[in-house]
């Protein structure tokens, strides 16, 4: 009774759990699926996220699975180089950038939250369907399955949503929300095994959304058997119809290698490239407006359930572990506990919204977008023509402010 219920055992709810196992707060985590499965692709850790995980003791572990990123790397269609700027650690970041499978980070957390929490404390087939709250605590309400049999409620302290993009409460307190924003950018990501490319880890964009853009990098090491990487992929390509949201959507290659059919580069032939790739998803980059509250009495919601974001900045899994943080520290700091979810909501609100609607305008790739708009999408001959080196950083120096992972914003 004691316990806080976590909903959804996804990266924002194991780094809640484990953050707040760390704190000496009793949890309980409860899981829609019947068995984690490493599922997703490829996902980026900013600097602001690895201090939260290392604080909880994962870098060692983190660092044998995920690539250290040492740079970004910008790219018109062309293949000529716009700008680059050393990322994490090779730009003096206390802590690193990590570039990693969302499956292995999911893994590395739960297998920490069961060995320091105890495999009892995680309970499988307990789908969401609903939450009611009293002056004394909730009941959360499951099913063993989406649209499956009812497995009764289990009553708590508070209940955190941890729920992800369709999140079963945030539906609950938002009924007339509809349907997701779509940016108007359809995507299609895969993971090709390939030989280590530019520095090996670097993170690379190229093109523009009009005509195709790449985002590129690399998230496991190089295997000894054969020197190849597992490289992760994103094509993002204007696409005016809009196809509902599913992580695991099978895409086909056919409907966007032509938008990159003549990016032969000397580091990369991006169509063999993409021909090699394990598997392909599809996905449409959508988000949804900022919603005016998500702290309700003893419920509140967290990560994805909370503020959906376009993936242009790196952001998505680090905003929900820094949520982990904060509401942690929340409930440390105020005995009562709908003291302390509002005061969580305070603190991380504000700050998430304008990260939302910044990924709306100008992400880091925005950088992409000046040149292409200046060079009206044609060959420049040096790029300090087109853009000065003091607008690119700007434009970099700008994202990373309000993200909150500035090099002084960490320093504090
Ligand atoms: C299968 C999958 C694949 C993904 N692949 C990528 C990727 O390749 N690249 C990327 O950038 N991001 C991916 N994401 C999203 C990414 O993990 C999140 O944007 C980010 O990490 C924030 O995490 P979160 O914990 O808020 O949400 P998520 O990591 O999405 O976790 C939500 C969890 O809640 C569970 N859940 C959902 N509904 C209920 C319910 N009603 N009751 C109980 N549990 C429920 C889900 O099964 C999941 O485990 C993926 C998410 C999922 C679920």
């Amino acid at each position: 009774m004691d316990d806080i219920i976590i909903v959804g055992a996804g990266i924002g709810g194991l780094a809640l759990a484990l953050a707040l196992h760390a704190a000496g707060i009793p949890c309980r985590i409860f899981e829609s699926a019947a068995e984690i499965r490493p599922i997703g692709v490829g996902i980026n850790l900013l600097p602001h996220a690895t201090r939260e995980l290392a604080s909880l003791g994962l870098e060692a572990e983190l660092t044998k699975i995920a690539i250290a990123t040492a740079d970004a790397t910008f790219f018109n269609r062309f293949g000529q180089l716009i700008y680059q700027e050393p990322l994490g650690r090779a730009a003096g970041y206390e802590h690193p950038q990590f570039s990693i499978h969302r499956g292995d980070l999911q893994l590395v957390l739960l297998d920490a939250f069961l060995a320091r929490a105890g495999r009892d404390r995680l309970h499988t087939s307990h789908h969401c369907i609903g939450v009611e709250q009293d002056q004394s605590g909730v009941s959360v309400h499951f099913s063993d399955a989406p649209g499956g049999a009812d497995r009764g409620s289990i009553r708590g302290r508070v209940a955190i949503a941890c729920d992800g993009i369709n999140s079963a409460v945030r539906k609950q307190f938002f009924p007339g929300e509809g349907e997701p924003r779509y940016s108007g950018v359809n995507m299609w990501r895969g993971v090709t095994r390939w030989k280590p490319m530019l520095s090996g880890a670097s993170m690379v964009r190229a093109g523009w959304l009009s005509h195709g853009k790449m985002v590129i990098y690399p998230i496991r090491h190089a295997s000894e058997a054969d020197g190849l990487q597992l490289i992760n992929w994103v094509a993002e390509i204007e696409t005016p119809v809009y196809r509902k949201r599913d992580w695991n959507r099978p895409g086909s290659i056919d409907d966007f290698i032509g938008a990159f059919a003549d990016w032969h580069f000397d580091w990369l032939d991006v169509p063999s490239f993409i021909r090699a790739a394990d598997r392909v998803l599809e996905f449409p980059m959508v988000d949804q407006d900022p919603l005016p509250r998500w702290s309700f009495g003893r419920i509140t919601l967290l990560g994805d359930a909370a503020h959906p974001m376009v993936p242009r900045g790196s952001n998505g899994a680090g905003q929900a572990i820094l949520d982990a943080r904060a509401l942690t520290s929340a409930l440390l700091e105020n005995g009562d506990a709908v003291a302390a979810l509002a005061a969580y909501q305070k603190q991380r609100l504000e700050a998430t919204t304008r990260i939302v609607l910044t990924n709306r305008t100008n992400p880091p790739d925005a950088i992409l977008r000046e040149v292409f708009e200046r060079t009206h999408d044609k060959p420049f001959g040096a790029i300090e023509d087109v853009i000065s080196r003091d607008e690119l950083v700007a434009l970099s120096e700008g994202y990373k402010r309000i993200a909150g992972y500035s090099k002084e914003a960490l320093r504090g």
